[in-house]
């Protein structure tokens, strides 16, 4: 290990963000970049722990103080091949993953963890500055076609995966451009698009077909891609939004969140010339406290809303750890995103009772009651407190309270994948009911994140290359780099 006592001498940095007053006016990246020599100070943070947990933290099993040391030795090429090596896409998990990997971080025991996340992406960055990150195209084709429904960076993952393995790929998407959430859902202020784009350049010289604006089961049938191709990766994300069924949910102003970030994200990449649903002046109400509930408020901030309130029903979380929760679990403590920097009232354990609507028709109000959570017979269960219900003034309300799964447009029927009861397809490793037709993603595992996401079209990609040649080199975590390390002579 370069510095053996970096953790003693350096404290952990972040880089700055852009001031709120200033980053509300635009939908760019809010983060500065950060100064090399500082970054530098952060990997040698890193103890090269004997058993190192941000391994077992981070669900593509990332291989960390490697990656750290290569940064600290200012080697970025050894550092970018490491990483690559379990994450097709580390400029995307260095923006937006919530780092599970830094929450079990051993440092993380009494001090502040290192900044695994903060390293990742600039070694994505730097590796396309140097001119390290280029297209790498595979010397030997297998003959077999693989269709990937779906541009999400689960399907992006496996498509990847699937043409090195040497697989002619073609991706379907149904939008005008690829990335699926990353582009339609995540806002640019936390993703530019660039991002995606920069990325998916490189997989289309090494010879991924992208075929957008073809919505299969519509354009295309099911039938035809069965037909046509030798095996089908479906990663077409959990789609089908979880309703609030109360009075008034369905007046206008009341939205699902990825209606009005859909549109937003649309308006920003030159899609749509105005978001038709528009919070400025406007009393905005978002219930959810997730990221789909975060990027909402931010949203509305940059829109020039009157107010914002987020709803929870949970209790409000402790700042710091319980004795119940401890290292390295994923900390169950309250998180306060940018978009809560940028301005909203927060407000936990509140139920929503229904929303109110004005004379022409439209929703002026919400009305909400405070519930108090109990352990009964071992189960968490709330009760209303008495006289705590109120009216909140409300113009605009964005649902984001998640995802129940794929849409059930009989899409995977036509594929011949069986359902579970939940909506969610019957899978055994990454296998549907039909030999032929694998499964990876939001779609597969229910909502989630883009580092599972991607882990799940790895995961998905071995599947189809062993039924596609008998066995596979591919491997979710692979130890090529070793092989890198030893024809380099490191
Ligand atoms: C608003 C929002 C913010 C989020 N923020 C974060 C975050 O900050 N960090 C994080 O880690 N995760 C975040 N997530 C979760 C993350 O985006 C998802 O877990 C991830 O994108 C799932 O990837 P996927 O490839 O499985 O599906 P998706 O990204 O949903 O992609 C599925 C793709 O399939 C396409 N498709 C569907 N049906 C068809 C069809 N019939 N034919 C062709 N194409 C089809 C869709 O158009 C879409 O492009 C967020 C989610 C949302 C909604
Ligand atoms: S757990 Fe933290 S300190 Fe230990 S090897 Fe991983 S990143 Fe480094």
């Amino acid at each position: 290990m370069g510095e053996k006592e970096g953790f003693l001498k350096y404290k952990r940095e972040t880089p700055e963000t852009r001031g709120v007053e200033e980053r509300i006016n635009d939908f760019n990246e809010i983060y500065k970049p950060i100064d090399e020599q500082k970054l530098n100070q952060q990997a040698a943070r890193c103890m090269d722990c004997g058993i190192p947990f941000c391994h077992q933290g981070c669900p593509l099993g990332n291989i960390i103080p490697e990656f750290n040391e290569a940064v600290y030795q200012n080697n970025w090429e050894e550092a970018y091949f490491i990483l690559r090596s379990t994450n097709n896409f580390p400029e995307f998990t260095g923006r937006i993953c919530p780092a599970p990997c830094e929450s079990s971080c051993v440092l993380g025991i009494n001090k502040d963890p290192v900044t695994i996340e903060l390293i990742e992406k600039s070694i994505a960055e730097k590796a396309y500055e140097l001119g390290i990150a280029q297209p790498n195209t595979p010397n030997v084709r297998s003959g077999k076609n693989v269709a990937v429904i779906g541009s999400g960076p689960a399907g992006l993952a496996a498509a990847d995966q699937l043409n090195q393995a040497g697989h002619k790929v073609t991706v379907f998407e149904k939008n005008k451009r690829v990335g699926g959430l990353l582009r339609y859902g995540i806002p640019d202020f936390k993703l530019e698009k660039w991002v995606i784009d920069r990325r998916t350049e490189i997989m289309d010289r090494e010879g991924v077909v992208f075929t957008t604006g073809s919505e299969i089961g519509i354009n295309i049938k099911a039938d035809n891609i069965l037909q046509n191709f030798d095996a089908v990766v479906l990663s077409t994300g959990a789609e089908q939004p979880r309703e609030l069924r109360i009075n008034g949910h369905d007046l206008p102003g009341v939205h699902f969140a990825m209606e009005f970030l859909g549109y937003q994200n649309r308006v920003v990449n030159g899609e749509l010339a105005a978001n038709p649903i528009h919070a400025k002046g406007k009393h905005v109400i978002v219930i959810g406290g997730g990221d789909t509930g975060s990027d909402c408020i931010g949203t509305s901030r940059r829109h020039g809303a009157a107010s914002v309130t987020q709803l929870e029903l949970l209790p409000k979380p402790p700042t710091q750890r319980t004795q119940l929760n401890p290292w390295p679990e994923w900390p169950m403590t309250i998180r306060t995103s940018s978009s809560h920097e940028e301005g909203a009232e927060r407000v936990w354990s509140v139920m929503t009772k229904g929303f109110i609507s004005d004379e022409q028709g439209k929703v002026c109000g919400l009305e909400i009651v405070n519930i108090e959570w109990k352990e009964l017979e071992g189960v968490m269960k709330f009760e209303e407190i008495e006289g705590t219900s109120r009216v909140l003034p409300c113009d605009l309300a964005f649902l984001a309270i998640g995802y129940s799964g794929p849409k059930r447009n009989g899409l995977l029927e036509a594929f011949g994948v069986e359902l579970m009861e939940n909506g969610l397809p019957k899978s055994r490793a990454f296998k549907s009911s039909n030999p032929k037709v694998f499964l990876a993603g939001d779609m597969r595992r229910g909502q989630s994140l883009v580092v599972w996401a991607i882990s799940e079209g790895r995961e998905a990609a071995v599947q189809v290359d062993e039924y596609l040649k008998g066995y596979s080199l591919l491997q979710q975590k692979d130890e090529s780099y070793l092989e890198y390390g030893k024809l380099k002579e490191f």
